[in-house]
C-alpha cells in the first residue's frame, strides 16, 4: 500500500478531473479582467440559490465574514447574548466577540457531536438575542428543537454550515430542507478543503427573507445600497471571480463527490464494526435505514471516538504508519485563553471535555480507494486489539 500516498484531504486528485474546465473559466476571466462581481459570480450565485431551494445566496469572501456579516445584518447589538456550542472551530465564537457581543457556549451531544438543545435553553437570558447552531461534520443540529424554542424566546437563528454544504435536513414532518436554509440566515466556508471548496478563501450567506438579503448585500459591500451612499457601517467582502470559477466546477458535481465521501463512509464503517474500544460516526437516527440513498450526512469529517485513553497511542501508531489524521477539536472553546469566562462552569461541559479527548478524524476526501480504506482500517484494528 505505497503507490499512494494517504491524504487527510486530496485536491491534487480531485482537480485532475476538472482542470480542462477550471483552465478555461480563469482564461475567460483573465481574458475579460472581470476579477470582481463577473459573470462567474454571478453565475454561482444563481446555481447555489438553486441548488439549495433558497430565495437568496449573497457570496463573501470567507465563512468567518459569513458569520460576522449575519450578525451584522441581523442587528445584534453590544451586550446582547448569541449562544452557540462549545465543540466547534473557533470562528464562530471568534466574531461574536468582535462585534462586541456575548458569547454563550453550551455543551453537544455526544452522539452526532452537535449542540444539545436542552442546553440552550438553560442558558437563555433576558439578553439573549441568537443561536448559532454548527451543523459539524456534514450533518445538521437538531434545527426542529432549534426553530420551536427560537420562536418560543424570539430568538434569531444563524446556522453555521460551512461543514455540511449539500446535506439535507430529515425534518421529523418528512420535509427535506437544504442544511443552512432553514434558520434565518445561513453562512457557509469555501476554503478550500470544505466539502464546496474553492483555491483561496471564499464564503456565502443564504436566507429567504428578502429585507435581510437586501440588507446582507450592502453590508458585504461597505454598506452602499446605491453608489456613494453609505447607509449603515458595512464591510469589504467579495468573493472573486476566479474563485467563482472553481465553485461552478464543483457545484456542479457537488452530489457526486458527497456520495463518494458517504461510500468511503460505509466502507470505513463496515471494516470497524465488531471492533471494541471505537464508535464509528451516528447519522441521525430519523434516517435510519434510508441513509444509503439520502445526503442526511455528507462527512466533511469521519470522526471516531476511542475510549479508555487510546485516542492518543492510536494517534501515533497512525502516524508511524503514514496515515494522517486530525484531531478535531482538541480544546474545547470555553477552555481557550481567549474565551475563558469566569461565569462558566465545567460540570456544563462534560460531553465537550469527553470528546476532546476521544475524537479522532480519518482521511475523507473523493479520491479514497478501497485499499486505502483497508490498510487504514487494519491498522486501526491492529492497534486495538492490541
Ligand atoms: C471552516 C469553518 C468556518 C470558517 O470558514 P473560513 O472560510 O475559514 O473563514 C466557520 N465555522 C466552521 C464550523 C468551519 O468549519
Amino acid at each position: 500500500m505505497k503507490e499512494h500516498t494517504i491524504q487527510m484531504v486530496d485536491l491534487v486528485g480531485q482537480y485532475e478531473e476538472i482542470k480542462n474546465e477550471i483552465k478555461a473559466g480563469f482564461d475567460e476571466v483573465l481574458g475579460a479582467a472581470s476579477f470582481i462581481n463577473g459573470p462567474a459570480v454571478k453565475t454561482f450565485q444563481s446555481s447555489l440559490e438553486q441548488y439549495l431551494g433558497v430565495k437568496h445566496v449573497i457570496p463573501c469572501a470567507n465563512g468567518t465574514d459569513a458569520l460576522q456579516i449575519a450578525m451584522m445584518g441581523l442587528g445584534l447589538k453590544p451586550g446582547d447574548e448569541v449562544i452557540t456550542a462549545d465543540f466547534t472551530f473557533a470562528s464562530t465564537v471568534e466574531v461574536i466577540a468582535l462585534l462586541g457581543l456575548t458569547p454563550v457556549l453550551v455543551d453537544v451531544k455526544w452522539d452526532d457531536f452537535t449542540i444539545d438543545v436542552a442546553a440552550v435553553e438553560k442558558a437563555i437570558t433576558p439578553k439573549t438575542k441568537a443561536i448559532v447552531p454548527v451543523h459539524l461534520f456534514g450533518q445538521c443540529a437538531d434545527m426542529k428543537a432549534i426553530m420551536e424554542l427560537a420562536e418560543r424566546y424570539n430568538l434569531k437563528v444563524i446556522e453555521d454550515n460551512a461543514q455540511a454544504i449539500g446535506a439535507r435536513y430529515l425534518d421529523p414532518s418528512g420535509a427535506r430542507p437544504m442544511a443552512g436554509t432553514i434558520g434565518h440566515v445561513g453562512a457557509t466556508s469555501f476554503f478550500p478543503s470544505k466539502n464546496l471548496g474553492c483555491y483561496g478563501d471564499g464564503g456565502a450567506l443564504f436566507t429567504n427573507d428578502d429585507d435581510l438579503a437586501h440588507t446582507l448585500r450592502g453590508i458585504v459591500n461597505h454598506g452602499m445600497y446605491e453608489r456613494y451612499h453609505h447607509d449603515v457601517v458595512g464591510v469589504n467582502s467579495r468573493l472573486d471571480s476566479l474563485q467563482a470559477v472553481v465553485l461552478n466546477a464543483k457545484l456542479s458535481r457537488l452530489d457526486t463527490y458527497g456520495a463518494k465521501r458517504q461510500a468511503a463512509a460505509r466502507a470505513y464503517n463496515s471494516a470497524l464494526a465488531g471492533l471494541s474500544g471505537v464508535e464509528t460516526p451516528v447519522t441521525v437516527s430519523a434516517c435510519e435505514g434510508i441513509c444509503d440513498t439520502c445526503n442526511c450526512h455528507v462527512f466533511h469529517q469521519y470522526t471516531l471516538k476511542i475510549d479508555g485513553n487510546r485516542r492518543d497511542g492510536l494517534a501515533q501508531h497512525l502516524a508511524q504508519k503514514g496515515i494522517p489524521f486530525g484531531i478535531y477539536y482538541p480544546i474545547p472553546l470555553h477552555r481557550q485563553k481567549a474565551y475563558r469566562d469566569e461565569r462558566y462552569n465545567e460540570e456544563d461541559f462534560r460531553v465537550t471535555n469527553a470528546l476532546s479527548d476521544a475524537v479522532i478524524s480519518l482521511p475523507m476526501h473523493t479520491e479514497l480507494t478501497p485499499e486505502q480504506i483497508d490498510y487504514i482500517t487494519s491498522e486501526i484494528r491492529s492497534f486495538l486489539s492490541q
